[in-house]
């Protein structure tokens, strides 16, 4: 079999595993349960998200909080000087938070503050 006919029966493979009903135009309820399936994916990489978090809600609104407060006071001097504090004074595994905290764009401060609470802090508002 050359290389040609194997990608046409891959396409015709594809054509059998969907029902001709599914190239017409979703109807409202079929579009409606997409949306419904969205929201239930949305849901659960929420809550994988959430999973993997190595820092309590409460402890990150706290740390937004001291953040705020902190960095009004004495800005930011592009390291994570206030987040280190913070992390150390509450006890909280520093390596695992910041590394966490690098993959939302929080590599100083005041980015933290930007990056991580925008990505974070309205989640607070809808759940608390
Ligand atoms: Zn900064």
């Amino acid at each position: 079999m050359t290389q040609g006919d194997h990608r046409r029966g891959l396409i015709f493979g594809n054509h059998r595993a969907s029902s001709p009903m599914k190239l017409a135009m979703p109807t409202k309820k079929e579009k409606r349960r997409r949306k419904g399936l969205q929201r239930e994916i949305a849901k659960r990489q929420m809550a994988q998200a959430e999973a993997d978090r190595p820092i309590s809600r409460s402890h990150l609104r706290d740390l937004f909080n001291y953040l705020d407060e902190e960095l009004s006071a004495e800005g930011c001097d592009r390291s994570l000087r206030f987040t280190s504090r913070f992390i150390a004074k509450n006890g909280l595994p520093e390596e695992e938070i910041i590394h966490w905290l690098d993959e939302y764009g929080g590599n100083c401060d005041c980015e933290v503050l930007a990056n991580v609470e925008e990505e974070w802090g309205e989640s607070f508002q809808l759940r608390l």
